[in-house]
């Protein structure tokens, strides 16, 4: 997005004291807030952008053990093995 080059969206704050030889009896300062964007995007420019979003599904392995689908290179969650040795205590293991 082209921020901060459009009119720049303000926010007015109430001082407690009157900056010092005015001879107001309140004085409030006005500050930017946020760049806003000086021009929308199209919906081609959406879309381009977007192109690179989507997601890819996991790839998951059989459990060479007890043939439960689990990512790869990760402690099986069902049997608690890895690398043909437990290295999780599970249920399915002790019963
Ligand atoms: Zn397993």
């Amino acid at each position: 997005m082209n921020w901060s080059v459009g009119a720049p969206r303000l926010s007015a704050v109430w001082l407690d004291t009157p900056p010092p030889g005015s001879l107001a009896c309140r004085a409030f300062q006005v500050e930017e807030i946020m760049a806003v964007p000086k021009r929308r995007h199209s919906n081609s420019r959406t879309g381009r952008r977007r192109s690179h979003d989507a997601l890819t599904p996991k790839q998951l392995q059989s459990c060479p053990r007890c043939s439960t689908a689990k990512p790869s290179h990760v402690v099986c969650p069902n049997c608690g093995y890895y690398m043909g040795r437990v290295i999780v205590e599970t249920e399915a293991k002790t019963s």
